[in-house]
């Protein structure tokens, strides 16, 4: 019997908050809270009578300390999970501490203005030193290591399916397949079909943000910089078939890299369709992904948060997208001296997920590993204190959690290697 505050009720948390709602066991109160508060009601209404768990919902601004805060200390909650932007992720952390809550993220913090001074300062500072340009890095959160230590209290980093379950299945792989990893490829494939000509499947600002930027993989202790989607690969997908990919940084790569410093190279795949690349290539070169506040008839419009209000809602597209997603991981390495490839990978169906969730599979494959990591938490299963992702938790709980909720693994022993 738990109390548990969600912050957000986008695509992500929709999920979280129904499959929260399949165990109220463990689950028994739910408070939904975000800034626009008749869409948690509206979810609370769609579940009422369905659950035992027991919903309620407010109004928060999550980049208000003081009203973080003051609902923490009024709903009284075991874990914060937040499911909203990773903008806040620091105001919320800060919030759990005052509070003493646990935390759970999907992604990595950055700033929402990538020009302000102080920030800009030590992101110049950390492109030089650490050679990766991508506006997330965990030093930030990695450095609330030793307050959340001190009150006994677990920040778990980037618990969806990428950064999350990915990081599961590498420590997963270490642990029962390999003696040494040397290569590890992620891949993520999204074989769904929505039927517009252009929507992202999460965030629109985060999602755009990510893919323009410029690429990064890590090989022999070094980021190794390219220009965003210039290295294209082909691969042949279970349950999807062939489809282009692109080599992007994604935040993963960074824990990963440091947790398992063995690994010499590591790469992260995105599979886009030609029509996604036409029209983001297109948005960027009139400047519509832009973060640089314009004024616009008299009033100041970020130009990417007004495209985000032109785009389909990630929240809206289940109804109308199939096909499946297939996301994994695939090792090259030893194991009792002879060498060794291994792919772990789940796969997911958008239509399947809408049936049970009401929801598309990108934000279900998201939202399920957050339920499953506040589970870990809250069962006492997971009791490393401090802010850590999650390959620093044994995976096997967690992957028979996914394997039990919806996201079931697939192991080949002989797959194809990526070039
Ligand atoms: P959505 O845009 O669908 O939802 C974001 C939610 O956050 C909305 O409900 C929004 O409110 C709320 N919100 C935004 N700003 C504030 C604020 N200041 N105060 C309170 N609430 C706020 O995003 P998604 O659900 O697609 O994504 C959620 C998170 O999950 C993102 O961080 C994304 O990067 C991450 N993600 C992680 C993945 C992974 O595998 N690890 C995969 C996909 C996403 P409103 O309704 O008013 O807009």
């Amino acid at each position: 019997m738990s109390r548990v505050l969600i912050i957000g009720c986008g695509g992500v948390a929709q999920v979280a908050i129904h499959k929260c709602c399949q165990h109220p066991e463990i689950f028994s109160d739910l408070m939904i809270a975000s800034r626009t508060k008749s869409k948690c009601d509206k979810v609370k209404n769609e579940l009422e009578g369905k659950t035992k768990t027991k919903i309620s919902t407010a109004e928060i601004d999550a980049n208000d300390f003081n009203a973080l805060v003051k609902l923490f200390k009024e709903f009284k909650p075991e874990i914060v999970m937040h499911l909203g932007m990773p903008y806040q992720n620091l105001v919320i952390m800060d919030a759990c501490l005052e509070c003493g809550c646990h935390y759970l993220d999907t992604a990595a913090y950055e700033p929402e203005d990538v020009n302000e001074p102080v920030w800009k300062k030590e992101y110049d500072k950390r492109v030089k030193e650490k050679n990766f340009t991508a506006y997330f890095d965990y030093s930030y959160q990695w450095g609330y290591e030793e307050k959340f230590k001190e009150k006994g209290l677990i920040a778990l980093l980037g618990c969806g399916f990428d950064p999350g379950v990915t990081q599961s299945y590498v420590a997963y792989a270490k642990k029962h397949e390999f003696d040494i990893i040397e290569t590890l490829d992620i891949l993520d494939c999204n074989g769904g079909d929505h039927g517009y000509p252009f929507a992202t499947n999460f965030n629109p600002e985060i999602n755009l943000r990510e893919v323009s930027s410029e690429a990064a993989y890590y090989e022999n202790g070094k980021w190794i910089r390219v220009p965003a989607m210039s290295i294209k690969r082909e691969y042949n997908f279970d349950g999807v078939g062939m489809k282009d990919m692109y080599l992007l940084h994604h935040e993963e790569i960074e824990s990963i890299a440091k947790n398992y410093p063995e690994i010499k190279r590591i790469r992260f795949y995105m599979t886009f369709g030609e029509s996604y690349i036409r029209h983001m290539n297109c948005l960027e070169n009139v400047g519509m992904l832009s973060t640089k506040p314009i004024n616009f008839n008299g009033q100041e419009i970020i130009p990417i948060q007004f495209l985000k209000e032109l785009l389909p809602d990630p929240a809206s597209l289940g109804p109308r997208t199939n096909g499946k997603t297939n996301i994994g991981c695939i090792f090259e390495g030893y194991k009792d001296g002879k060498k060794k490839k291994y792919y772990i990978y789940n796969m997911c169906d958008h239509q399947e997920s809408y049936k049970e969730v009401g929801s598309q599979a990108v934000s279900y494959t998201t939202g399920v590993p957050a339920m499953c990591g506040a589970m870990m938490i809250l069962k006492g299963i997971w009791t490393k204190t401090g802010a850590h992702t999650v390959e620093e938790y044994d995976p096997d709980p967690f992957i028979d959690a996914l394997n039990k909720y919806g996201l079931p693994i697939t192991e080949s022993y002989d797959p194809i290697m990526v070039e």
